[in-house]
């Protein structure tokens, strides 16, 4: 059976049903696309060097990005650095090319430095995680490390985000080891990546039509439950505002704050897939 909290549309950040680029704070937007988003933070017209990439797509959607980024920052502006969640393939298939194009410094905790440099291959997804085409694809999908070595620098152990003043980095293990998420406690806004996400990602058909749902990280691509627990409570630990997901819509206030309790209370029941999920 499957276990879903659903969230009303009132917890939407933004109405705007389009994909696309959308506006949820004075300095933070994301790019929602079908399959993943990526989020850009910066004022309006911030210029070279005055924004910050969180995140970087799908393989073959660097212009889908440039051209979001041209539009909000101006044209030609180059980020003054890349920030990782983590390493999927669906988290950094435009990073080498944008990096080197826009000639930008990219950032990620010390434990994901080896999946982006060449190094090491995430562990294989787990197939059997609720049957769905996706989960079933899920072998398919490219494991191997990508190289930005060259670019390649580990967060600061301060916690703090580069050209992020105001926010820090938490570290959320679980969905990958250096998986981290980005919180800024002014207005308690948060981008999580996928540590927890808002929409189905298991079955093609979820992945398509996109329900609005308080989710756990994507279940065929996460290795260690118990840590991803322990990362979801963290998160709503801190009663955020504002959350922007790496897969599903932002979503903020009351009612996503409520889903997202849920979620932490009632982890172990909801969140795995259902050959290791806890009866409730
Ligand atoms: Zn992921
Ligand atoms: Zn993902």
């Amino acid at each position: 059976m499957t276990v879903q909290l659903p969230l009303e549309r009132s917890a939407l950040a933004s109405s705007d049903d389009s994909l696309g680029s959308h506006e949820i704070a004075p300095d933070l937007a994301y790019l929602r696309a079908v399959l993943v988003n990526v989020v850009f933070h910066g004022p309006r017209n911030a210029g070279d060097r005055g924004w910050v990439l969180i995140d970087a797509g799908v393989p073959g959607s660097a212009d889908a990005i440039r051209q979001a980024a041209e539009k909000r920052f101006g044209a030609g502006a180059r980020p003054a650095a890349i920030i990782q969640t983590h390493g999927h393939f669906d988290h950094v298939g435009a990073l080498e090319t944008l990096s080197r194009e826009w000639d930008a410094p990219v950032y990620a905790h010390a434990l994901e430095l080896p999946y982006l440099s060449g190094k090491v291959d995430y562990p294989p997804p787990d197939a059997a995680a609720d049957g769905g085409i996706m989960a079933r694809l899920s072998p398919l999908f490219p494991r191997s490390p990508i190289d930005v070595s060259e670019r390649l620098h580990a967060l600061p152990d301060d916690c703090s985000v580069p050209f992020m003043p105001g926010w820090s980095w938490l570290h959320t293990p679980g969905h990958t080891l250096g998986h981290i998420s980005l919180w800024r406690s002014s207005d308690r806004s948060m981008i999580v990546g996928d540590a927890f996400i808002t929409t189905g990602q298991e079955s093609a058909y979820e992945v398509a039509v996109q329900a609005l749902e308080m989710h756990g990280p994507p279940r065929y691509f996460t290795p260690n439950w118990q840590a991803a627990a322990g990362s979801v409570r963290l998160l709503a630990g801190h009663r955020p505002q504002l959350v922007v997901t790496g897969h599903g819509r932002a979503v903020a206030g009351p009612a996503m704050l409520t889903a997202l309790q849920q979620l932490a209370d009632g982890f172990e029941t909801i969140a795995p897939p259902q050959h290791l999920r806890r009866s409730a």
